[in-house]
């Protein structure tokens, strides 16, 4: 991969151009760091009042898999990154054929579904040092008599579409054998994967950058809680967690990114689990290949951000191991925040919440707020961990937001 560089041109005259498939929140910041190396930006997005697409040099306002958009994407681009996980791999393919695209559809195509992803995790559990849940693998009437049948000791456990989830969608919590049957069909009988409900003591997750040559950098794990199946609060600093599971989780992030020969940014998820140990064991959920939710504090808490590594990873530049400057929390801001008690738009109240010490802002730039929608983050930084929970407190009481836990 010869390198992009910011600035250059064309034998043509164009600028240095990154292009990415999907216009949301994600897109949005790529942008906006691409933009600040100096490139110029490409957005292939359906939707005309997407955050990404506000913010490119271009916006191509076609389906994904459209071949006139693809092909114009190709044109204006060297190379090519995706922001959401869904991303059809047919439109990864296309684009491949002329550009580089990082992360390829190969991987995506593991990331997008639960078996093969989980496949993934057992195939380098002896490299990464750790396993997912135990489970079963449910795509046909007998595998779920069977499941039924044979493998009670998945149960109470969560029944988890193999495709197409997010943010605790597809997914149903079952105690027996009878709700199992139900929850099945109530999924419409696709592939789904049976896991174990395991006894979480908390969750975390942990982001890697690698490049086309195989150079790896990684972030220290952050530690995450959700509601609702929606992330809540990331707790990024020193002593987030134990610092032995740290360890292990950071190793095997960047064993499952080497295994991938992973190209761009990923995110890996774990569970810590209760297992009679002092500090519990570590347990692998799921990856996201591309920057992550969780991950937005390093915007304003590390030299280099998530989204700074993706660029230079898709770009072929080095890539500078990162260093966290400051101890950070950061606070999902969902549509409910813009919402009163009767449903009506109310605004929050920035003022105050703008006056704390530490609190950096991020509006996604979406138009309209709904419960759940994910509208925004706000980070705080501080010299101190102590500092940094105090006013993420205030936050929280100021914004009415739920989830929180020091
Ligand atoms: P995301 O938005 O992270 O992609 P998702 O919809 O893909 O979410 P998961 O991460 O698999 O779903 O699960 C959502 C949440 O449900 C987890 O963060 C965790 O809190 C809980 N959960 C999932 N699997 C288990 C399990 N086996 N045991 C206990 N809790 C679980
Ligand atoms: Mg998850």
């Amino acid at each position: 991969m010869k390198p992009i560089y910011p600035g250059s041109a064309d034998a043509a005259g164009r600028p240095a151009t990154l292009g990415v498939l999907g216009g949301g929140q994600l897109g949005r910041m790529f942008v906006h760091a691409a933009q600040r190396l100096g490139y110029f930006t490409a957005v292939l997005e359906p939707d005309t009042e997407s955050p990404a697409g506000l913010v490119s040099h271009h916006h191509i306002q076609t389906d994904y898999c459209d071949p006139a958009g693809l092909a114009q994407l190709a044109d204006l681009c060297q190379a090519v990154t995706t922001e959401f996980e869904n991303v059809p791999a047919q439109a990864l393919h296309a684009l491949a054929q002329t550009r580089p695209v990082a992360p390829g559809a190969a991987v995506v195509g593991i990331a997008q579904n639960r078996i093969e992803e989980k496949a993934h995790f057992v195939a380098c559990a002896d490299l990464s040092g750790v396993t997912c849940a135990p489970y079963a693998v449910i795509e046909t009437a007998v595998e779920l008599q069977a499941a039924q049948d044979e493998r009670t000791d998945l149960l109470p456990g969560i029944l988890k579409t193999a495709r197409l989830g997010y943010d605790g969608k597809g997914q149903v919590r079952v105690r027996n054998a009878a709700e199992l049957a139900a929850a099945w069909a109530e999924l419409g009988s696709v592939a789904c994967v049976l896991e174990k409900m395991l006894p979480l003591t908390a969750e975390c997750s942990v982001l890697v950058a690698r490049g086309w040559d195989g150079q790896v950098v990684s972030f220290a794990p952050q530690r995450n809680v959700h509601v609702d199946g929606i992330l809540a609060v990331t707790h990024a600093y020193e002593g987030n967690m134990p610092p032995a599971l740290a360890t292990r989780a950071r190793d095997a992030a960047v064993a499952i990114a080497q295994q991938l020969s992973y190209v761009g940014v990923l995110c890996v998820e774990f569970f810590m689990v209760e297992d009679g140990s002092e500090h519990g064991s570590l347990v692998v959920n799921e990856m996201a290949p591309r920057p992550h939710n969780s991950g937005h504090y390093t915007l304003d808490a590390c030299d280099v951000s998530q989204f700074d590594l993706q660029v230079h990873a898709m770009a072929g530049l080095p890539l500078p191991q990162p260093r966290q400057h400051s101890p950070a929390i950061m606070l999902n801001l969902l549509g409910d925040v813009w919402l009163d008690a009767s449903g009506q738009r109310r605004e929050p109240d920035w003022a105050a919440v703008l006056r704390l010490p530490g609190t950096h802002l991020h509006l996604y730039g979406k138009l309209h707020a709904r419960a759940g929608r994910k509208m925004g983050h706000l980070t705080i930084t501080g010299p101190d961990v102590a500092s940094v929970t105090a006013v993420a407190q205030r936050a929280v009481a100021l914004l009415g937001l739920p989830g929180y836990d020091d």
